[in-house]
């Protein structure tokens, strides 16, 4: 198989290093020597990274996420992290630009792609959310606002850049409510996201790059979403809480 599947756990504020302690375990005992055709990442809130890193660090299938980074090097800006200073917590990836960062927090496509490059410049691996709202969906406008998030957001990337890159795929009506989209809408949304990619990029990377699907992601439709040529994985919000049910999408959904 030309990419490999990502699943994802995106805890959001959810899990202190005591829950994150119990979860980490858990995990641990269900885990622990198997190997899985597939990267298995998890994103808890910062203060809890150390925690993870201390309990799965050695599970060679796991490796940890932040949830964002600063696009800024270091200075003056309250409350942010560096790129760089998640580098040290022995993490690879950073989600950068789920839609709560968008919607609650004002983040543009611009902020976006500075804090790509940012996470790039010390090799941490992005992990790009895009989608769109129902509204936009439903006047038309998927595919302008898709077109705008992706060339906007992987703009000035080098080829490498892309494919250390991956990109989660996540409808705004889909997260957190409990609504998936069906596996022909998700299906016909990555080939189309895919298409944008080789439009920047051109083809051979566009095959080589992984898509995730997030939005209700559970157990029961795992499967079915997975399955679809073009989805590459899964982010996971409310149903990675929970170790077994974070685990039975993993199997239900790795090849
Ligand atoms: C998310 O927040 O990235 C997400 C997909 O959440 P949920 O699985 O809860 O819809």
């Amino acid at each position: 198989m030309i990419r490999k599947p990502i699943f994802a756990a995106n805890w959001k504020m959810n899990k202190g290093p005591s829950e994150t302690e119990d979860f980490a375990k858990s995990l641990l005992s269900k885990v622990q020597n198997r190997t899985f055709p597939c990267d298995i990442v998890i994103a808890p809130p910062f203060v809890s990274l150390t925690k993870a890193a201390e309990i799965l660090g050695n599970v060679s299938s796991i490796t940890l996420a932040a949830q964002n980074c600063s696009q800024f090097d270091s200075g003056a800006y309250t409350g942010e992290i560096s790129a760089m200073m998640l580098k040290e917590f022995f993490i690879h990836y950073v989600i950068i630009g789920h839609s709560e960062r968008r919607s609650i927090f004002g983040e543009t496509d611009e902020v976006i792609n500075a804090k790509i490059r940012k996470a790039r410049e010390v090799n941490l691996k992005p992990i790009f959310c895009i989608g769109e709202t129902l509204e936009e969906r439903e006047g038309g406008r998927l595919e302008k606002v898709l077109r705008t998030q992706v060339s906007e957001g992987l703009k000035g990337l080098s080829e490498r850049d892309l494919l250390d890159t991956v990109i989660a795929y996540e409808p705004v009506w889909a997260i957190g409510t409990g609504v998936t989209a069906t596996a022909e809408q998700a299906q016909d949304t990555h080939a189309f996201v895919r298409s944008l990619v080789a439009e920047q990029f051109g083809a051979d990377s566009a095959a080589k790059i992984r898509i995730q699907y997030g939005g209700s992601v559970k157990p029961g439709n795992a499967a079915e979403l997975m399955a679809c040529p073009d989805i590459d994985g899964a982010l996971i919000g409310g149903a990675s809480l929970e170790p077994q049910s974070f685990l039975d999408i993993i199997e239900k959904g790795a090849p």
